[in-house]
């Protein structure tokens, strides 16, 4: 039974809600709004509750006015959500709870290294480039290896070190203190994957939690049951998990979406042309045109067919969905149909 979808720290509650979590860092293009529609479908068709959550850490790259830009787009295609939208910067008490729970725990480190040390240290031949980790995100079999892992410098500092490298000006990160731990992850569209967790970074040295403890902590506390996104975070999701573990708040099932390229058959991107849908409209594809064209793309309706929100919940199936990334039937710079 549900209590209140805010109780709690990290609560602890049912989790069955459906989401979209954008950072409002500019307009949607075609890419988001087609992982926004499936996530939407999904949620929607399995009568879960579906929430929007502005992912706005960086406040460099984030705004209001994105944010209110996003909303009218999704709103455009037909999506709808649940309750208010959240933003993560004004949840900062909530991580920093988090961030306090594992280091109690035993599980964080205090991390001093600029990025320019880690790039160093990770190149030394008698570097820690932590001997499994591969220097390149993606698949490899079906284990996951993340970008970029900690060589893991920071994590035998003495109180003494930690008190020198405070006294010359250094403001540490926090890390997760991983150990190494595998995890596996059953995700709904590409199967069991199994990840080496790094020393992935909670909170930055600014002081600003980072994106994987603030994703946990969210999707736990907003009842989060079921996560659709796009698959450049699979191989986040086994630090998800490790964090949701140590935690104690549940897994969501996670299905990722592969992503949308360009006719080119490069990511898509705005050097693409008209990637958003002020773009395409100004072209004459108007966001029903853009609603027919995502949903050609998972197989629910034929190339050019209008179809209403309502027509697309019936038909939803997400066994249609592809491995493959969609490749646009468009080419944007040129805008034909
Ligand atoms: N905010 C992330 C993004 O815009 C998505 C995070 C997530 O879905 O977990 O790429």
């Amino acid at each position: 039974m549900r209590i209140s979808r805010e109780a709690g720290t990290i609560l602890r509650m049912r989790a069955d809600a459906g989401r979209f979590a954008p950072s409002p860092s500019g307009d949607l293009h075609l890419g988001n709004l087609r992982t926004a529609l499936i996530a939407w479908l999904s949620a929607r068709s399995a009568g879960l509750e579906f929430i929007v959550r502005m992912e706005d850490l960086d406040r460099v790259t984030s705004s209001v006015a994105h944010e209110a830009a996003q909303l009218r787009q999704l709103a455009a295609i037909g999506i709808d959500w649940d309750g208010a939208v959240v933003r993560q910067s004004e949840r900062f008490t909530r991580y920093d709870e988090a961030i306090a729970q594992l280091a109690a725990a035993g599980c964080t480190y205090e991390c001093f290294c600029t990025r320019r040390e880690i790039r160093e240290a990770a190149a030394a031949p008698n570097g820690q480039p932590a001997g499994s980790w591969s220097r390149q995100s993606g698949r490899e079999g079906n284990v996951l290896i993340a970008d970029g892992a900690y060589p893991g410098t920071c994590r035998g500092l003495s109180d003494a070190d930690r008190q020198q490298l405070r006294a010359v000006g250094r403001e540490p990160a926090i890390r997760l203190r991983a150990d190494g731990v595998v995890v596996s992850v059953e995700d709904l569209g590409f199967g069991t994957v199994r990840g080496a967790v790094d020393d992935v970074v909670l909170r930055r040295n600014d002081g600003v939690p980072a994106y994987n403890l603030a994703v946990v902590v969210d999707d736990a506390a907003q009842g989060v049951g079921e996560v659709v996104r796009g698959d450049d975070l699979l191989a986040s999701t086994p630090r998800q998990v490790r964090l949701q573990q140590l935690l104690g708040v549940p897994t969501p099932r996670y299905r990722h979406v592969p992503l949308v390229l360009g006719a080119d058959g490069v990511r898509l991107a705005k050097r693409h042309g008209a990637v958003t849908l002020a773009d395409l409209a100004a072209r004459g594809i108007d966001a029903d045109n853009v609603r027919s064209m995502m949903a050609a793309s998972i197989d629910l309706t034929e190339p050019g067919e209008p179809v209403t929100m309502i027509d697309l919940l019936a038909r939803f199936d997400p066994n249609l969905i592809r491995r493959e990334p969609w490749i646009l039937p468009i080419d944007l710079q040129r805008s034909e149909l």
